[in-house]
C-alpha cells in the first residue's frame, strides 16, 4: 500500500470548535480528538488536532513523528 506525501502547509491556523475542547496532538491522550476526516477506504482518519490514525492504529503526528502501533513490538 502506497501513502501519498501530503506536505502542505496551507492553513496553519487549526481552531477546534468542539467543547470541550479536543487534545492536542502532544497529550496524552491525543487519540481522543474528535475524527473530523474519516477515510475507511484508505485506511486512515483524521483527528480535529491534526493526528492522522491508521486503521491498524499507528499514528501520524503533525510534526511528523510516527507511532507504531501498539501491538507491534519492536525487538532491540
Ligand atoms: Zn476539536
Amino acid at each position: 500500500m502506497n501513502r501519498d506525501d501530503t506536505g502542505s502547509a496551507g492553513g496553519g491556523c487549526r481552531t477546534c470548535r468542539h467543547q470541550p475542547e479536543c487534545p492536542s496532538a502532544g497529550a496524552p491522550d491525543h487519540d481522543a480528538a474528535r475524527v473530523v476526516a474519516a477515510h475507511p477506504a484508505q485506511g486512515w482518519s483524521l483527528l480535529c488536532n491534526g493526528v492522522i490514525v491508521f486503521d491498524d492504529l499507528g499514528e501520524l503526528l503533525p510534526d511528523g513523528r510516527v507511532l507504531a502501533p501498539p501491538s507491534v513490538v519492536l525487538a532491540a
